[in-house]
């Protein structure tokens, strides 16, 4: 898409920080940190939403990069978040599928 900010740093039009990237898969740190670690796993195709995610492999490899890279930052013994907001009502704001990953500090539940 075009005109999709995450799309955008895939193609390497704007540059993120970028954290991990392979042939499906982009990370990067959140440029508004909600812990110490803030990190967004996204898909390197355009999904607007999780309720348009039907790829089973790709979901798979979201999630369990999402546990490696957790690990790789030292959040996997002490704990650590992963969040999808989804629509409006779920608080999303770029309509380009991403996982949060939160760690670093004590979390709270339940969320906002
Ligand atoms: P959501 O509300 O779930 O759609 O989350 C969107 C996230 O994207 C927010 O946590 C923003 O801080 C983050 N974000 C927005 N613009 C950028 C950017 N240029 N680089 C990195 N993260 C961004
Ligand atoms: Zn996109």
């Amino acid at each position: 898409m075009s005109d999709c900010l995450f799309c955008k740093m895939v193609r390497g039009e704007i540059v993120p920080d970028i954290v991990y990237e392979d042939a499906n898969v982009l990370a990067f740190n959140d440029i508004n940190p909600q812990a110490p670690v803030h990190i967004l796993v996204i898909p390197k195709q355009h999904i607007a939403t999780l309720n348009a995610l039907s790829d089973k492999a790709l979901a798979g490899e979201l999630l369990t990069r999402c546990a490696l890279i957790a690990d790789q930052q030292g959040l996997a013994e002490n704990g650590y978040r992963t969040v999808i907001n989804c629509n409006d009502q779920g608080g999303q704001e770029v309509y380009h599928l991403h996982l949060h990953l939160l760690g670093g500090r004590q979390l709270c539940w339940p969320p906002g």
